[in-house]
């Protein structure tokens, strides 16, 4: 079993870090490098993403020949958690939620180069930004799409019809390319299709952006209503009811990017404690000399390891073509509770530095709350997990499986 990487990945890896650290990390401190929402400005998004591409640090997940780095999933674990030693990092690389795991599976599903050419390559150019909608409010379904789908696509000539309302969806106040999730059936496992629809599309609008507590993504999170939107045949994604299957295909990938960036956010939560604990004096001493707070820095930094060594060993498994549905399940398990933990411990060892808006600590343990639900809540991801334990017995640690 060989845990090194490349020496070629390395050599990026270590120009991601330097690029972060001099362009993007200086970013941070500046408040004018902000917009309403605590995300960073858009137009300065625009520059570094310039300079990234410039520095050939564009893409890391999409191929060469359209303009990516052709990294293998495993290459990306290691180039997103050091992008995501900043906060803004990600979406300056174009390797940030939701466009990479859209970016991943237009790469996958799209039958040709013209609709790769129309649909996906401007997402990987940095020329418009993409949404994935697939939830909805109640009654209609969160945790279980499959079951609960109430937004139709009926069908309709060489057209489908769409009716219905999503909320929660990332990015939507300013994406162009959609993705959409809509029931074409009862049939239980293949009731749901996907499609793709433009924002210029007439029978559909943004009905608000939804507050929330956390710094928001760029174009937020936005409900939905789907009210007679037209979407001609060639726009759904494989065939009619393989809407589950696009949903795996999506986010097997999507949930293990979240990770790979989470734990480059957690080290750096970490990061900023550990310098404050090398130079804070309490009763005579420096903080980091007491076993206390060495513990608690100990703690957190084991709990990275584990996240990561989980999140390489499902990027692995999905190199080789397999789901990988319960290394990733357990992976996103894992690293959710790990971020929330790193930002909470670096607040707590910080002290009421950690609690204000001097260090970066207090945005990313509110954003942290949401890794917990997005892309399937926890208790779902578990229950995932003992139906896979329940058919494997002690298999589920088996080496190969
Ligand atoms: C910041 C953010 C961004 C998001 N972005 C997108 C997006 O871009 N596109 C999109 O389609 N959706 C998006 N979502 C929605 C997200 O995927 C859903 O929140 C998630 O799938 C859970 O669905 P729900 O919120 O409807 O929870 P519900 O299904 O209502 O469940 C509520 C709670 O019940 C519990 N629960 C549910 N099922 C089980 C079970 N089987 N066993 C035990 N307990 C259970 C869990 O604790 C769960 O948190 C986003 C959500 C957030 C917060």
């Amino acid at each position: 079993m060989d845990f090194s990487i490349s020496p070629e990945l390395e050599a990026l890896r270590v120009r991601v870090r330097e690029f972060i650290a001099d362009e993007v990390m200086p970013l941070e401190t500046r408040p004018d490098s902000y917009n309403e929402y605590e995300n960073i400005k858009l137009d300065l998004v625009a520059s570094m993403r310039e300079k990234a591409r410039a520095a050939g640090l564009w893409a890391p997940q999409m191929p060469v020949e359209r303009g990516g780095l052709g990294l293998p999933i495993t290459g990306w674990a290691v180039i997103y958690e050091e992008a995501a030693r900043s906060i803004f990092g990600p979406v300056i690389l174009n390797c940030n939620a939701p466009d990479d795991g859209n970016m991943s599976v237009l790469n996958k599903v799209l039958p040709d180069d013209a609709m790769k050419d129309k649909w996906l390559q401007p997402i990987i150019d940095g020329k418009v930004r993409s949404s994935f909608v697939m939830t909805e409010p109640h009654p209609g379904s969160g945790s279980d799409p499959g079951g609960m789908m109430l937004t139709k696509a009926e069908r309709k000539n060489d057209r489908y019809v769409i009716n219905g309302r999503k909320w929660f969806i990332s990015g939507a106040a300013v994406a162009t390319h959609f993705i959409l999730m809509a029931r074409t059936s009862d049939d239980p496992r293949h009731g749901l299709s996907a499609f793709l629809f433009h924002r210029d599309d007439p029978g559909w609008r943004i009905v608000r952006r939804i507050e929330n507590m956390g710094p928001d993504e760029h174009g937020g999170v936005c409900e939905l209503e789907f009210d007679g939107l037209e979407i001609p045949i060639e726009h759904r994604l494989l065939e009619e009811g393989d809407g589950l299957r696009i949903t795996q295909i999506r986010l097997g990938p999507a949930r293990l990017t979240h990770c790979m960036r989470w734990t480059g956010m957690a080290k750096r939560c970490l990061e900023i404690a550990n310098a404050y604990v090398n130079e804070r004096y309490a009763f005579g001493q420096k903080l980091i000399e007491r076993e206390s707070v060495r513990m608690m820095l100990g703690d957190v930094a084991h709990q990275i390891q584990i996240g990561k060594l989980l999140t390489m060993h499902a990027a692995w498994k999905l190199e080789q073509g397999d789901k990988a549905q319960k290394e990733v399940s357990m992976a996103k398990i894992h690293v959710a509770e790990v971020l929330h933990k790193a930002a909470d411990t670096g607040i707590q060892l910080c002290g009421a530095k950690g609690y204000s808006t001097d260090t970066l600590l207090e945005w990313m343990y509110r954003y942290a709350r949401c890794a917990r639900l997005v892309d399937g809540a926890s208790e779902v991801h578990k229950m995932v997990l003992a139906r896979h334990y329940g058919k494997l017995g002690n298999d589920f640690w088996g080496w190969g499986g």
